[in-house]
């Protein structure tokens, strides 16, 4: 059986549904496998499966105390609420390919993994015994906030918190989460921006005095958010779906490279497309796209992280992270899994801002990863480009990706097929969307959501139409410092 380590300390030690549960490591670590060679993936076998047969194939895998027919059922639970049945279609657009994991409850890509963890988590507790109530506690940027209250509303033996930044997220995010309903569901706007949310959290996790009174109450936290290696695994299988789907229409042969352009803020999703390079899939690079938010496109460059920057609102919110978390996952494998050396950068991180890792390192990054990053601008002439010249039509998230997908093709770095992610609809960001195909306009972003329909031909996905008709239930603003007095304060009730 696996056994998944703190990045911070190879002592602390559990097994898949234990990690799911606790979310975090007790020493502030994130739960990481250490060794990949045992959990190789049979190409061969992927290219018949659909996306459910594929998703317990390689769940299996990865979170092997879980039983077959408990994967099984968490798979058609999760997957049945996706509005096509491929789950991730993958399209093909100009030379290129869009990877769409937007078709969830909520139009972002945190559905594929947030549909399943509830059931991953639920069915833990049964199978640790153990009787206690989770406590999901959620930062959010904007999308994962909404995917997991749909996620864990109405389920029995958990309560969950979300935390938005009350200025830094879309229109028809912040209504999608202060409208949502559910008996044991809490949502607030903080303000400050994702990384206090993010650094809030965490501090309540790793603060010892809150034990006792979670003991007293027989209450125990987790994280929805991508520290929790139950929000990682699931994403590890639409890689192999792109993979399979390139071969069946035999644009590729089984076992040809492919890249895959990724849009990045906490580094959840591309570490998956890293976890799938592990258990066998031929990928020649990941490219990580950023926004203005560079961090990691200069650390990629350079091996400095730094921190250290003004934080800039952009076009594609969901993004704007300086901290991200998953990064330090990456860096307990490059490292060979030495938790002393993650340790320093840690330390480091939070007492400097920033931290530099060795050239060896460097130099490993640099065969995996290529990075890049879009302006604002960039973003919105790409979103203009492709909807002239293909007629498809995407968020500003995707668009990162197709800019950095448009340099790293520019810098011939190999010719392989290129798979870009497309991580929410457009329909999420409509403002953005519609003023870089129309120009500015002051229309509310609900009436635009309909001009934009009208004007590109596109449906409005189910979720996202007549939002702003449904009864705001979370008003709820609170100070960055005060996270943890309301979380208290609402656990006592
Ligand atoms: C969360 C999110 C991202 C970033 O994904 P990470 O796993 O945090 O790197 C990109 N695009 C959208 C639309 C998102 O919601």
């Amino acid at each position: 059986m696996h056994e998944f380590m703190s990045t911070r300390n190879n002592m602390e030690k559990v097994s898949a549904s234990l990690a799911v549960l606790k979310g975090l490591a007790d020493d502030g670590g994130l739960f990481m496998l250490n060794d990949f060679s045992k959990i190789q993936v049979d190409l061969n076998q992927i290219v018949n499966m659909d996306y459910h047969a594929l998703a317990k194939y390689i769940l299996g895998l990865l979170l092997d105390d879980y039983h077959e027919a408990e994967i099984s059922q968490c798979v058609e639970k999760a997957y049945c609420k996706f509005d096509c049945e491929e789950v991730t279609p993958l399209v093909s657009v100009g030379e290129d390919y869009v990877l769409e994991l937007f078709h969830g409850p909520t139009s972002a890509f945190k559905d594929v993994a947030l549909s399943i963890l509830p059931y991953l988590v639920t069915t833990a507790l049964k199978k640790n015994k153990c009787d206690d109530e989770i406590i999901i506690l959620t930062a959010t940027s904007g999308d994962t906030g909404k995917a997991a209250l749909e996620g864990f509303k109405d389920v029995d033996g958990c309560q969950i918190f979300v935390f938005f930044p009350d200025k830094g997220v879309s229109a028809v995010q912040k209504a999608q989460m202060i409208t949502q309903q559910g008996k044991n569901v809490h949502v607030a706007a903080i303000k400050g921006n994702f990384d206090d949310a993010q650094n809030s959290v965490k501090t309540i996790f790793n603060n010892r005095e809150y034990d006792i009174f979670m003991k007293e109450h027989k209450m125990q936290f987790s994280s929805a958010n991508s520290i929790n290696i139950g929000r990682l695994t699931p994403q590890v299988v639409y890689y192999f779906k792109a993979y399979a789907d390139l071969v069946n229409q035999k644009t590729i042969k089984n076992g040809d490279l492919v890249n895959f352009v990724v849009p990045t803020g906490n580094f959840g999703n591309i570490l998956a497309g890293y976890f799938a390079k592990m258990m066998g899939l031929p990928i020649a690079k990941l490219v990580c796209a950023s926004n203005e938010n560079n961090v990691l496109t200069e650390f990629m460059h350079t091996g400095c992280y730094n921190r250290n920057r003004v934080f800039k609102k952009t076009n594609s919110p969901s993004m704007d992270i300086l901290i991200s978390s998953n990064l330090e996952r990456l860096l307990y494998l490059l490292s060979e899994c030495n938790s002393e050396e993650v340790n320093q950068y840690m330390t480091n991180l939070k007492e400097t801002g920033k931290y530099q890792i060795c050239n060896e390192m460097l130099s490993k990054l640099h065969n995996e990863f290529y990075a890049g990053f879009a302006t604002n601008e960039e973003t919105q002439k790409m979103i203009h480009d492709v909807y002239q010249s293909t007629h498809y039509l995407m968020d500003t998230h995707t668009a990162v990706a197709y800019k950095v997908c448009d340099d790293f093709k520019q810098a011939k770095v190999n010719s392989y097929p290129n798979i870009i992610l497309s991580t929410a609809s457009p329909y999420k960001f409509t403002q953005s969307v519609y003023e870089s195909l129309f120009g500015h306009c002051e229309l509310n972003e609900f009436v635009l959501m309909k001009e934009l329909s009208n004007k590109t031909n596109t449906p409005i996905p189910e979720g996202l139409k007549n939002l702003d008709q449904l009864t705001i239930l979370h008003d709820t603003v609170i100070e960055k410092e005060l996270i943890a007095d309301y979380l208290f304060k609402k656990l006592g009730e």
